[in-house]
C-alpha cells in the first residue's frame, strides 16, 4: 500500500479520536525516523517522551526479541525472574518499597488513586478527597480523567466520579485552604507536561509535602513524563529532592513497549492485599525484559546527566533564538530535557512547517513549543534543530 491508501484505510476503519500528521512512519534509529517514502525526520517528541533511548537501540531490540523467544507472557499467577528483577531494580533505583505494574500511564494512576483511597479508608470514612492541580493531565480512565483538571476532557462525559477537588498548580495557599481532614491524596505532576512544561517555584513542592505530612494526607507524584532521566535524575522528586508516597511511571519505562508502574514507601507500602487490585498483562516478562534493558542503558551511558546538560545546552540555544525573536517566543523553560517554549501564536503551524521540513516536534497547550527527545541525543542534533527552528521562526515574525 502506498502513503494514500494506508492513511484511507485507517481513515475508514480507526475511531477517529487523533488529529494526525499526514505522514506514515516505517522505522527509526537513534533520534531518527523515516516514513514510507523514505524522507528522514529528526525526532524531538519521541512518541511523547516514551522512546528514551531512542529508536531501535541495539540492546533494547535483543533484550526484546531474547525474551519473546522464551516467554512473552505467563498471567500474574506465576513468578518470572523479569518482573522479580525489575521490581527490586525500580523500587532500589527510586528509594521506595514496593511496586506494581501495570500497562499504561493512565492504569498506574488508577491504581494510584485506589491505594490512596483504600488508605484513606482506613483513617477514616471521610478520608476520600484526591485533590489535583488545574492544568494537570493524568490519563484518559475515568479516574484519572477527573484527576486531570482540564473542562476541555471532562465535557461529555458526566458524571464525573466523586471526591476530585482541584486548585492552580503552584499556589501553596489555595491548596492550605482546600487541604483538610476528608484528603487522603495530593497528586501533582512535579512538572506539569501536558498542561505546558509548567515548573513549581523552589520550595513549593517541599511545602506541598510538609502540608500533607501536617494533614495526615498522602503525596502523590505522576512522573509518566518527567520519570525516567528525563530531568536529569531517574526522577524528578530526585532532582528536586522531595519524597512522595506514590509515585507513578510509565512512557519511558520500557523504551517504546507498553508498561506503566507505581512505586510506594512506608505506610503505604502494605496497604493492598491479595484480590486488591491487579491486571492480566501489567508487568508481563517481555515488557519487564525491555525496562530492565531500559534502566540498564540509562545507567549504563548515563543518561539521566546526558539529559541535564543537553537540556541546558539546548535551553541556551533556545534562548538565543528567544532574543533574535522576542515578538514570538515568550519564555524558554524546562529541565533537562523537558523543554517548553511559549509562543504568542497557536503552534500548530510551526509544528506542521518543522515537519514539512523533516523535525518532529510537538505543541501542547495551545502555544507551547515542546522538546521530550530521546535522552541519548548529542550537540549536533540540538544544533540541527535549532538551525531549523530559526528558519521557521523567521517565517512567522
Ligand atoms: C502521558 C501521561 C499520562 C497518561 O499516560 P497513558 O499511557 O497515555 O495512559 C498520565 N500522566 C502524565 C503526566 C502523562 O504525561
Amino acid at each position: 500500500m502506498n502513503k494514500e491508501q494506508i492513511i484511507a484505510q485507517d481513515e475508514q476503519h480507526y475511531v477517529p479520536v487523533f488529529a494526525r500528521y499526514p505522514i506514515v512512519l516505517s522505522h527509526g534509529e537513534g533520534p531518527y525516523v523515516y516514513d514510507t517514502e523514505g524522507k528522514k525526520y529528526l525526532d524531538f517528541l519521541a512518541g511523547i517522551a516514551v522512546n528514551v533511548l531512542g529508536h531501535a537501540h541495539p540492546k533494547l531490540v535483543a533484550a526484546i526479541a531474547e525474551q519473546a523467544g522464551k516467554i512473552i507472557h505467563c498471567s500474574n499467577l506465576y513468578y518470572t525472574e523479569q518482573q522479580a528483577s525489575l521490581a527490586a531494580a525500580l523500587t532500589k533505583l527510586a528509594g521506595m518499597d514496593k511496586v506494581f505494574f501495570a500497562n499504561s500511564g493512565a492504569e498506574a494512576n488508577e491504581g494510584a488513586i485506589k491505594l490512596a483511597r483504600k488508605y484513606g479508608k482506613t483513617l477514616s470514612e471521610d478520608r476520600v478527597e484526591i485533590i489535583t492541580a488545574e492544568n494537570s493531565f493524568h490519563g484518559r480512565t475515568y479516574a484519572t480523567l477527573t484527576a486531570t483538571a482540564q473542562p476541555k476532557y471532562q465535557k461529555g462525559y458526566e458524571p464525573l466520579p466523586g471526591g476530585f477537588r482541584y486548585v492552580p498548580f503552584n499556589d501553596l495557599e489555595a491548596l492550605k485552604n482546600i487541604v483538610s481532614e476528608k484528603t487522603c491524596a495530593v497528586m501533582l505532576e512535579p512538572i506539569q507536561g501536558e498542561g505546558g512544561i509548567n515548573i513549581p517555584d523552589a520550595g513549593y513542592l517541599q511545602a506541598v509535602r510538609q502540608l500533607c505530612d501536617d494533614n495526615g494526607a498522602l503525596l502523590i507524584f505522576d512522573e509518566i513524563q518527567t520519570g525516567m532521566g528525563r530531568t536529569g535524575n531517574l526522577f524528578a522528586y530526585q532532582t528536586f529532592d522531595v519524597k512522595p508516597d506514590i509515585v507513578t511511571v510509565a512512557k519511558g519505562l520500557g523504551g517504546g513497549v507498553p508498561i506503566g508502574a507505581f512505586l510506594v514507601a512506608g505506610k503505604v507500602a502494605d496497604v493492598f492485599h491479595a484480590g486488591d487490585h491487579g491486571s492480566t498483562f501489567g508487568g508481563n516478562p517481555l515488557a519487564c525484559a525491555a525496562a530492565n534493558s531500559v534502566l540498564a542503558v540509562i545507567a549504563e551511558e548515563n543518561l539521566g546527566a546526558n539529559a541535564a546538560v543537553m537540556g541546558e545546552y539546548m535551553m541556551a540555544e533556545l534562548r538565543k533564538l528567544q532574543s533574535k525573536y522576542s515578538q514570538l517566543i515568550l519564555d524558554v523553560r524546562g529541565k533537562g530535557l523537558m523543554i517548553g517554549v511559549q509562543i504568542s501564536r497557536p503552534g500548530r503551524e510551526i509544528v506542521n512547517r518543522c515537519l514539512e521540513e523533516g523535525y518532529i516536534i510537538n505543541c501542547t497547550a495551545g502555544e507551547v513549543l515542546r522538546f521530550v527527545p530521546p535522552l541519548n541525543i548529542n550537540k549536533n542534533h540540538i544544533d540541527e534543530l535549532i538551525v531549523n527552528l530559526d528558519k521557521v521562526f523567521a517565517e512567522f515574525c
